[in-house]
């Protein structure tokens, strides 16, 4: 029996919504890692903006404003 692990869910940037290879409308390659997107619209706006949706990744010491 074989067991398909290829059906692992991502949470897509923009709306938050948790989508799969299967699921996914739309991908986008960003910094070496690949994003997947419930909609095509998603997809364009993380590709307009995509520091604004990966906001968890902040640095040390660098406040907004
Ligand atoms: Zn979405």
């Amino acid at each position: 029996m074989k067991r398909q692990s290829d059906e692992r869910s991502f949470k897509d940037p923009v709306c938050g919504m948790e989508v799969s290879h299967k699921t996914a409308v739309d991908q986008f390659l960003y910094q070496g890692k690949t994003y997947y997107f419930c909609a095509g619209s998603c997809r364009e706006a993380f590709e307009a903006e995509p520091e604004k949706y990966l906001r968890h990744h902040r640095q040390h010491g660098m406040k907004p404003g």
